[in-house]
């Protein structure tokens, strides 16, 4: 049976381009910084965020927490959304090995965090009170939907929180899906963030890896803080010769994945019994709710069983994300073949 795997982009394997860079990669002991092909991904990746500087690490997951070991120290509080992916889905590391209080302000629908609740969770100075230290965004935002952070939006709560003395990361695992959707380069959705780490492993279809950029000094004690937690890798550049590729080569068609992603969603909206806002979505992350008799964990196993795999999200959240390996007309079988499970089911 064909499956149409829409769980989530990190299934894309890698491009005929990436493997043929991988095979010929110039490699040498990056913990020396001997790795000219990480060097230069490190400098490619610098560049494109409008940062001094950058390091490869091997997941996002790494990055945010190196990026929290940077700015933050034990004890300290962070700011971050409620609908955080560093919340959520990180293991709770910025607390377990980064000794913070994480504390939450509510993501509106559109992944954003209002200005003044965000101003009124800074702790002033008193002796009982943890120091707070950092403010963490999320673009695109992974829970609500693949939303995207404006550049102004993003230059406003990250001066609010500079003007408080905070540092600012952002968690910008789809940072190119923002800005092929809001036509604008990357390193302008970063400007004003003390640093940022993306994912090349994601819609860009690299094997593994992230990269987390800042200025000269922020990368140079991240790095550090990478040897420690055990990220410190040697002839890395097998796996960034594909990074390499997937920044010059897959940027652009990440507009693909979010026409399919709309495509997708009005195509949801059709079918009898689902609930959908097709109009919300902006990238390559569709949430839906399932019909109002079965809970998405269920439903995303009946539609399994026909060969279109999603991922429940809890009680009848459902999501679905497009990528490189999903096509319109395997959006076109997707959606037949969820109609005729709600049909069955109804
Ligand atoms: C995927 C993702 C991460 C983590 O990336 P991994 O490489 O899977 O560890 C972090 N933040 C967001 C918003 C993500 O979507």
């Amino acid at each position: 049976m064909k499956i149409i795997d829409m769980r989530s982009d990190t299934i894309t394997l890698p491009t005929e381009e990436m493997r043929q860079a991988i095979c010929e990669a110039e490699v040498g002991d990056d913990v020396f910084g001997e790795d000219p092909t990480v060097n230069r991904l490190e400098e490619l990746a610098a560049q494109m965020m409008g940062k001094e500087a950058a390091l490869f690490t091997p997941s996002g997951t790494m990055s945010n927490l190196i990026a929290v070991l940077t700015h933050t120290r034990p004890g300290d509080e962070i700011l971050l959304g409620s609908e955080a992916h560093m919340l959520w889905y990180e293991v709770g590391s910025a607390s377990a090995l980064g000794g913070v209080v994480m504390r939450t302000i509510p993501n509106d629908q559109d992944g954003r965090m209002d200005p003044g609740t965000v101003e009124e969770a800074i702790r002033p100075k008193n002796i009982h009170f943890p120091q707070t230290t950092l403010l963490c965004l999320e673009n695109t935002h992974n829970r609500c939907g693949g939303a995207v952070l404006t550049p102004d939006y993003t230059s406003a709560i990250a001066g609010l929180a500079h003007q408080h003395g905070l540092s600012v990361h952002l968690d910008g695992a789809r940072i190119f899906n923002a800005a092929v959707a809001l036509s604008v380069p990357a390193s302008e959705l970063a400007r004003s963030a003390d640093s940022v780490c993306f994912c090349v492993s994601k819609g860009l279809s690299a094997p593994v890896g992230s990269l987390l950029c800042g200025s000269q000094e922020f990368v140079e004690k991240a790095r550090k803080w990478r040897k420690m937690v055990g990220g410190g890798m040697r002839q890395a550049g097998i796996i960034a010769a594909a990074g390499i590729v997937a920044l010059q080569k897959m940027v652009s068609r990440l507009a693909e994945d979010h026409a399919n992603a709309r495509r997708l969603a009005y195509g949801l909206a059709q079918v009898p019994g689902i609930t959908i806002h097709p109009e919300k979505f902006q990238t390559n992350i569709v949430m839906f709710e399932s019909p109002s008799f079965i809970l998405g964990s269920e439903f995303t196993q009946r539609v399994a069983t026909q060969g279109v795999k999603l991922l429940p999200r809890g009680g009848r959240k459902v999501r679905a994300v497009t990528h490189r390996m999903v096509g319109a007309a395997d959006i076109d079988e997707a959606l037949e073949c969820i109609e005729l499970v709600v049909k069955e089911l109804g």
